[in-house]
């Protein structure tokens, strides 16, 4: 197949989706690709390392489209690319399409046959291509926090882990999925003192085995969330109720709670935040005061460090683009039951039931 890597077009997106490892491959395997001039620029990819990878860089986007039967992208096409797209292309990307009803009548129109990279699901239940995101978000966010606790920034003037004979700060992690975890992983690794809560006891099981002692493992209910929100210097967001909004867990008043510097970063803001006062911020401008206490809440934390985040995404995503490459999205997605879980729209026909049920559409 011929495979196109078009430049993304959301604004700040730095993420490429096929590094040039991957053209090595997918040259190896018999196929053709096709990238735009500067779509790995920010990842720190040329396009020399493209071209010397068995790649032909074109200079615009219609270009890679007219040439491409496969498209393979990071974000969901935006309405300005629409008319970019072929009939019957194929499509390998996020597509968040429960959220997007123009997105999902456009698919269908032009019969794109889709598959979305956050609904490719293994056997037990995890989502190979949505977890790396997770984990740079996850790790990022302590990072992030630990700067917004400096002085210049506004903060309690904290080192996280603070040195001997200083007591260190208290983090407490409000979920401990794929985000909780790799954010315990950091803050313990800066010698914070660490408390993870989960709804899920199993959850916390796994992490004590992990962890061996060094967290604080809770089940959370509304008082102790209250206790421990007041005496932590920094708080993060970290919970996921799959396909819903996340609840509202901690309070304008348990904020408000919290001593003036402190640090909320509420990664679940994607999903509608886990805190009463977080609102979705930008890389541009990713923190504001509310109760006193510094609010971070980037709904994009993973653009940040786009080049980590173009290796984790691409090392993730090249096996099944190479499947998808040699049988066609069909014929991958027959042979892979992680791909057919993933399917979005085949032959202008919506296959993928959260999607129908979400804009009572039929599947
Ligand atoms: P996950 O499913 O791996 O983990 C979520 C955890 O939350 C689970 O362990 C679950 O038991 C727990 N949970 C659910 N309800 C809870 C409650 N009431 N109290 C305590 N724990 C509860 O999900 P994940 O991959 O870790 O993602 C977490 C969130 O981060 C999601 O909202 C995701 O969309 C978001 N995210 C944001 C960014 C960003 O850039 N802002 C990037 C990646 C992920």
């Amino acid at each position: 197949a011929v495979v196109g890597v078009p430049k993304e077009v959301k604004d700040k997106e730095g993420r490429v989706s096929l590094q040039p490892d991957g053209v090595v491959e997918l040259v190896h395997h018999g196929h053709e690709v096709v990238v735009q001039s500067g779509a790995g620029r920010i990842s720190g990819f040329s396009d020399e390392e493209y071209e010397r990878a068995g790649a032909r860089v074109v200079g615009s986007a219609r270009e890679v489209f007219e040439a491409a039967e496969l498209i393979v992208k990071v974000k969901e096409p935006i309405p300005e690319e629409y008319e970019l797209y072929r009939e019957g292309q194929q499509l390998f990307t996020y597509l968040h399409l429960a959220a997007d009803r123009r997105l999902t009548e456009f698919l269908l129109r032009k019969r794109i046959n889709s598959i979305a990279y956050e609904t490719v699901e293994l056997e037990d239940g995890s989502l190979p291509l949505l977890a790396p995101m997770s984990e740079v978000a996850g790790r990022m966010s302590v990072q992030a926090a630990a700067h917004c606790l400096e002085s210049p920034q506004g903060g309690a003037g904290l080192l996280l882990g603070g040195v001997p004979g200083t007591p260190a700060a208290k983090v407490t992690i409000i979920g401990g999925g794929v985000v909780g975890t790799e954010a315990a992983k950091i803050a313990v690794g800066m010698r914070a003192i660490v408390r993870v809560m989960d709804i899920n006891p199993k959850r916390l099981a796994y992490l004590s085995d992990i962890f061996g002692g060094r967290l604080d493992l809770v089940l959370p209910n509304r008082a102790r969330t209250a206790a421990y929100v007041r005496e932590s210097d920094v708080v993060i967001g970290a919970v996921l109720v799959p396909g819903a909004k996340a609840p509202k867990l901690v309070s304008r008043e348990m904020v408000a709670s919290m001593r003036p510097g402190s640090v909320i970063v509420d990664v679940a803001i994607d999903q509608g935040g886990c805190v009463e006062t977080a609102r979705p911020t930008t890389h541009s401008d990713p923190t504001y005061v509310e109760e006193g206490v510094i609010h971070y809440c980037v709904a994009n934390i993973p653009g940040a460090v786009a080049r980590t985040s173009t290796l984790a995404l691409t090392s993730a995503t090249l096996p099944y683009l190479l499947r998808i490459a040699d049988r066609g999205i069909e014929g991958a997605a027959r042979e892979d039951p992680a791909l057919m879980r993933g399917l979005s729209t085949l032959g202008g026909a919506l296959v993928s039931r959260p999607v129908a049920e979400a804009h009572g559409l039929p599947c």
